[in-house]
């Protein structure tokens, strides 16, 4: 019971009665620019990057205190503890109690100064007849120096004892004073694949009906915002990033039935999917925006600040945001903050500057790829999703037929030359189908005679469409080998190169 809080639903009048004071309200109210959230323009991750920046800055001895009060009650103590001075400053900008609604934070590099800061709380609090719950309120040290021993810290908060804690959560990050990325990670983890087993019933995973495509898009628009809520600010390290990778990668890697051992790019570039790094990448171009557009005089002094102070400091959002914009070469963040463009012109130039880098980056990858021989380069890019998975409607045979064909785009169908291979040779390569000859992909798809009958149906009807496009004589001069024949069948987009459109379905799977 000690987390319950009351809901009450109020009566009509009460609400027109609110409605009606809340304009004079805010009429003479002056928030202070320690408040965020709730605000037009200001994101509770506003006050989530003070503390991260506070933590960059190796202050030593910081403190964390949460939930208690409303903004307006708020108010008059934030602005009570910036007077004195009371708290946490980086260079000369106080950030001292980053707050959002009712989620505050005591920031101090001095276990007297937070001592302080709790007992003008809990004077304020008194005073506004408002009572903190002790229970829910927590002491955390961060970037503690050696000489200092914990068991020796504890504060009062009106009777009760607080003593320091591993961590505690603000505004849906974890603060802790070791390991605090890796905490974070695990547990969005932990959110990110629950939402994904909740909306399995919706057909999310595997073959039972639902587009790659459409299954793609719940997961970006239902899993993603949950995975890496936060992360954008959070000064991840590469190790950390892979941990992140490895969730996203399989999980589109399910979404489109393919093998473990499918070549990555391949996984993204099909689906046109971000990878997980351009998807983080995305967000701190987003925030970066936010602050440096918000009308906060605290955000506004950190930004000034950190961007002359702290650019190498690894630790510092600015400078991970730094790497980022030289990454997909867009200005810089003075250049950024002296002249910023329109929200919505920033969204396109960034989205366009990540399409562009990472599909560069994956087709230089794919390239590489001896698996991958047989899917056509021409069509893909990011934010597009290959014809294997528009071509296709969404029934549970139309689907199965697409997961055996991406399977064979992406060198990943098992034929028994590949199994024998694998074996090392204990395993026999022969064809189960005919018995005369090993099966590979040449022998699958157009020599077989096992599978005669079928390929006959279904090849002369592509040859046909095909000639009735090009014409006989481009068709004997185009598919002189069986190579060319495979990659027509496999993956006919390569016909984008002579300006012609085929749009050859899937007609082609196993039988
Ligand atoms: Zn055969």
């Amino acid at each position: 019971m000690d987390n319950y809080r009351g809901i009450a639903v109020t009566p009509v009048i009460s609400k027109l009665f609110e409605c009606t004071i809340l304009p004079r309200l805010t009429l003479n109210f002056d928030q202070s620019s320690l408040q965020f959230g709730f605000t037009k323009g200001l994101s509770m991750l506003m006050a989530s990057l003070i503390i991260t920046e506070a933590r960059a800055e190796g202050v030593r001895q910081g403190g964390i205190l949460s939930p208690f009060l409303y903004k307006v009650y708020v108010n008059n103590l934030l602005e009570d503890l910036k007077s004195h001075s009371l708290g946490l400053k980086i260079g000369t900008n106080y950030v001292g109690c980053p707050t959002c609604a009712d989620d505050i934070a005591f920031l101090s590099n001095n276990h007297q100064e937070l001592q302080c800061m709790l007992s003008v709380a809990t004077h304020h609090a008194r005073q506004s007849r408002v009572t903190i719950n002790p229970t829910k309120t927590k002491a955390v040290i961060l970037n503690k120096p050696k000489k200092i021993s914990k068991s020796d810290l504890n504060w009062t908060l009106g009777n009760t004892l607080v003593y320091p804690s591993e961590d505690t959560t603000h505004l849906g990050l974890i603060r802790a004073e070791l390991k605090e990325n890796n905490l974070n990670i695990d547990a969005r983890i932990s959110i990110a694949r629950r939402t994904l087993y909740s909306l399995m019933n919706t057909g999310l995973h595997g073959t039972n009906g639902l587009n790659p495509q459409t299954s793609y898009k719940i997961y970006q628009s239902y899993v993603i915002p949950r995975l890496l809520y936060g992360m954008e600010i959070l000064p991840l390290n590469q190790c950390q990033l892979d941990i992140m990778a490895r969730f996203h990668t399989k999980t589109l890697r399910n979404i489109q039935s393919l093998p473990t051992r499918t070549a990555t790019g391949s996984v993204f570039m099909l689906l046109g999917a971000l990878t997980i790094e351009a998807e983080i990448h995305k967000r701190q171009l987003s925030f970066l925006y936010s602050v440096l557009s918000c009308n906060n005089s605290t955000i506004q002094g950190l930004v000034d600040r950190q961007v002359i102070m702290n650019i190498d400091n690894h630790l510092s959002f600015f400078c991970k945001v730094t790497g980022v914009l030289t990454l997909y070469d867009l200005p810089s963040i003075s250049t950024l903050s002296q002249n910023l463009p329109s929200k919505l012109k920033w969204k396109a130039t960034v989205k366009l500057a990540i399409q562009d880098y990472w599909t560069k980056t994956l087709i230089k990858e794919i390239e590489t790829k001896s698996s991958l021989t047989y899917l056509d380069k021409t069509l893909l890019r990011i934010g597009h999703t290959h014809p294997v998975w528009t071509s296709l409607s969404s029934t549970v045979s139309d689907v199965k037929k697409g997961a055996i064909k991406v399977q064979l785009l992406t060198g990943t169908y098992e034929l028994e030359s590949h199994r024998s291979k694998f074996s090392g040779g204990r395993e026999s390569a022969l064809c189960k189908c005919c018995g005369t000859s090993d099966e590979d992909i040449i022998h699958f798809q157009l020599l077989c005679p096992a599978l005669h009958k079928q390929r006959k149906e279904t090849f002369s009807k592509l040859k046909s469409y095909v000639i009735s496009v090009i014409g006989t004589k481009y068709w004997s001069k185009q598919f002189k080998g069986h190579l060319d024949l495979i990659k027509l069948i496999v993956d006919s987009s390569f016909y984008y190169h002579h300006g012609h459109c085929l749009e050859i379905g899937l007609n082609w799977t196993k039988f």
